[in-house]
């Protein structure tokens, strides 16, 4: 069994396209970690596009914002403008549906997240070593994956210690050990690459491999554009940052 495991697809419907043709070809089942709205263009067919396709899919903080279930006070002003935009495109049904989704999921053995398994609904950013080392202790599986920082970064712990690793990221999953994957964003990466990423789970194989998928960038910019989105939302794609 292989998973192709998304996170923060951001409303951005050119790089969902891509990382789900490019996952067509290495996986037989989808998982989704939330923030599937915000900041793009595209929050409806992206819901509808992961709906259709995730096997599991949980709640990210740009979905608890666009139904209402966080304060938008807690965002900056890019993310206050793109969720009340978001808020008045989604039909009865879509805002419903991303209302209803749990704030966490286990599939296999693996635990499903989008920020981090402490305290979900405090939306806690895992970024530095010790920051994933923490969060161990709050869940019960082998694996635990998230998004949220949109960088992609494994931490594990077993017997010969702890590890941490950012940036380009392939986990063999040893016997005996514990793992937390931070697998990228599809939507909107922020590793100064500009490629969509997310991450392939080879249950059999006992492999996590981040996958880079290059897409229409111009096209996601220019719909975030003419949509009347802040600028900065559009420009930051081509930067990856
Ligand atoms: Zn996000």
């Amino acid at each position: 069994m292989r998973y192709a495991v998304l996170s923060d697809i951001h409303g951005n419907l050119e790089a969902l396209s891509a990382v789900l043709a490019d996952a067509a070809e290495h996986v037989d089942d989808v998982l989704c970690l939330g923030d599937v709205v915000g900041y793009g263009a595209d929050p409806g067919p992206c819901v509808d596009l992961v709906g259709a396709r995730a096997r599991a899919v949980v709640a990210g903080n740009h979905e608890h914002a666009v139904v209402g279930r966080l304060d938008l006070s807690w965002f900056n002003r890019y993310a206050r403008a793109a969720a009340e935009w978001t808020r008045e495109r989604l039909d009865g049904d879509c805002a419903s549906y991303l209302g209803a989704l749990p704030l966490t999921a286990v599939v296999g053995d693996a635990t499903l997240v989008h920020a981090s398994p402490r305290q979900p609904q405090e939306w806690d950013y895992l970024v530095t070593e010790e920051d994933g080392l923490a969060a161990f202790a709050a869940f019960d599986t082998r694996l635990c994956f998230v998004g949220h920082s949109h960088v992609p970064a494994a931490w594990s712990l077993g017997s010969s210690g702890p590890d941490y690793a950012r940036g380009e990221v392939s986990v063999t999953l040893d016997a005996g050990r514990r793992y937390i994957v931070n697998v990228g964003s599809v939507g909107q990466p922020r590793d100064r690459d500009p490629r969509a990423a997310y991450a392939v789970w080879d249950v059999d194989a006992k492999r996590v491999t981040v996958r880079r998928v290059a897409y229409d960038v111009a096209t996601a910019r220019a719909k975030i554009e003419a949509a009347g989105l802040p600028r900065f939302l559009a420009d930051r794609l081509a930067a990856g940052a």
